[in-house]
């Protein structure tokens, strides 16, 4: 998912922290991406105040797929958890 600049217009990324990454696996990334901020390559990090009100309108809705992967993720895990110990 590509956003623009609302600055120079070029495509700006979802910050992404490898400490994230790091301290929560998959499930941290996805977290941090969905609230994490924008970076622009020229302008920096991006505030989400300054994009267009459709555009916040698609990022809130691309935060909210992210959140249900991540919480669709724990589930899996959490199942994953309860199978293993249960086998005897
Ligand atoms: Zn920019």
């Amino acid at each position: 998912m590509a956003y623009q600049c609302p600055r120079c217009g070029q495509n700006v990324s979802r910050a992404s922290s490898t400490q994230a990454a790091l301290a929560g696996g998959l499930v941290g990334s996805l977290l941090y991406g969905a609230f994490g901020s924008f970076e622009c390559r020229q302008c920096g990090s991006i505030s989400e105040e300054e994009f267009p009100p459709e555009v916040r309108r698609k990022m809130m809705f691309g935060s909210i797929g992210m959140m249900a992967v991540a919480v669709t993720l724990l589930a899996i895990v959490v199942v994953v958890l309860i199978a293993l110990n249960s086998t005897p």
